[in-house]
């Protein structure tokens, strides 16, 4: 494989798919050693079919709101890859939403969902719909008329959708009724169902709570520990908050949380009660973080900074993707940051990685660090399909196993020859490897 000419023709292919070039540009660029001593893949053409998803939806969303107005907006589901399993990916309703982001999710979703070693394809859909600001009913009214089309083409061994930025319970609760009264079935056809119709026990804290646990094992792994150690979280969305609860659980102190109007730094770390407002603030549907210090007069807002501008030890982007840039990465690494855990999908860019592990600090990807949420989700398809319901502690320790083994995975295929683990690498090797092997052997198709 020549990693140039490849992203050349797909820059030629797909002009302007910023997000999506950049996340294979880092895939390649990892695995070219291992893929060029392997001389099948390139005979089988793994890369060329695998950075093509098997097919793209786009479909129009027409509703009507509170005032009576007609909306349209456009929807998409992509089913990227299927080798493993049936597709799996979240839905995210964001205004910025466009192909391009999606095929970038959906790519990193291949990989993520390989690594968690469970049968799971990669798969990402979507809307360019502003949750922001919209009634309930709003809300429902969109989902539904979103499903109306989205239905034919997902089902609970084709494709399982999920919640990602702006999808959450409320959503999938109106997204699954009407699917439900479309399809006249009742399983498990998305994931992060309510507990009382088929969702599984510790989905919603799972990516924040699976984050906290492969970061101890990186900790651990260099000789570290969390306790008492400055954490800084951008966000404050469900990830955000599964993440601060486990911090704040495992002894780390949450220094700083931090939103599109700034950052809120917490001199002596979150408590509880903090915790809890994360969830009001989410509720308000604001989408600020200044009301936080309000609230708790010994909070500090600084409008128009990010988390990064805040003294940490770990930093933990829990936003969005290319939320960490160069500059924030020096400002992190002058500060004497010396871990680093993307739980955001690709949060930091190219630059940030490139100093991070120049100057040989702790960085895990997301696919590795996130990869807790979809495992999740892969243990509540397993309990609706055996129509069962697992306790809280059996999920929890399911998903810290699977969080260990991700860790072990990457640092197998991640050590470097100074001895320094490219978790990056690691990741991006280990879940290619498993998709590689089932393409070869399911044939050209
Ligand atoms: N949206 C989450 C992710 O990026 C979860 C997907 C799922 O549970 O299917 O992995």
């Amino acid at each position: 494989m020549n990693v140039e000419k490849i992203m050349q023709d797909l820059t030629a292919k797909h002009p302007g798919e910023k997000e999506f070039l950049q996340a294979v540009d880092e895939v390649l660029e990892s695995i070219v050693e291992v893929y060029n001593s392997n001389p099948q893949f390139e005979k089988a053409k793994i890369i060329e079919r695998l950075v093509e998803p098997d097919r793209i939806f786009t479909f129009k969303v027409v509703w009507v709101d509170d005032k009576g107005e007609v909306q349209v907006n456009i929807g998409y589901r992509v089913q990227f890859n299927g080798a493993i399993g049936p597709y799996k990916g979240g839905l995210r309703f964001h205004p910025n939403v466009n192909l391009s982001m999606l095929k970038f999710l959906g790519f990193e979703q291949i990989f993520k969902n390989s690594l968690t070693s469970l049968p799971m394809g990669g798969g990402k859909g979507g809307s360019d719909f502003n949750p922001q600001g919209k009634s309930d009913a709003e809300i429902m009214r969109f989902c539904q008329a979103f499903m109306l089309e989205l239905w034919r083409v997902i089902g609970p061994d084709t494709d399982v959708p999920a919640g990602d930025v702006g999808v959450g319970g409320r959503e999938i609760g109106f997204l699954y009724g009407m699917y439900k009264k479309l399809a006249r079935e009742h399983t498990g056809v998305l994931t992060g169902k309510g507990m009382t119709w088929g969702g599984s026990l510790v989905r919603p804290e799972a990516t924040g709570f699976g984050a906290l646990y492969f970061v101890q094992h990186m900790l651990d792994k260099a000789g570290k520990e969390l306790k008492g150690k400055r954490v800084a979280i951008s966000g404050f969305g469900n990830v955000a908050w599964g993440a601060a609860t486990k911090t704040t659980q495992l002894g780390g102190k949450v220094v700083a949380i931090s939103g599109p109007d700034g950052v809120v730094e917490i001199p002596n770390g979150m408590n509880e009660k903090m915790i809890d407002y994360m969830l009001d603030l989410r509720a308000s549907n604001k989408n600020i973080v200044a009301p936080f210090a309000t609230e708790f007069p010994e909070c500090k807002f600084i409008a128009g900074k990010k988390a990064w501008h805040i003294k940490c030890d770990i930093a933990l982007p829990c936003a969005f993707q290319n939320e960490l840039n160069g500059d924030d990465a020096k400002e992190l690494l002058a500060n004497g940051t010396w871990a680093v855990a993307e739980v955001s999908n690709m949060g930091c860019t190219p630059e940030a990685i490139k100093a991070f592990q120049e100057a040989k600090i702790l960085f895990a990807p997301g696919k590795a660090v996130n990869a807790g949420g979809v495992a999740t989700s892969g243990l509540e398809m397993t309990q609706n399909a055996m129509h069962i319901n697992w306790t809280a502690e059996e999920v929890d320790s399911k998903l810290h196993g699977i969080m260990k083994n991700i860790h072990h995975a990457c640092v197998e295929h991640g050590v470097e020859k100074d001895g320094y683990i490219n978790y990056v690498k690691g990741a991006n090797i280990a879940g290619f490897m498993k998709v590689a092997k089932a393409m070869l052997e399911e044939g050209i198709i």
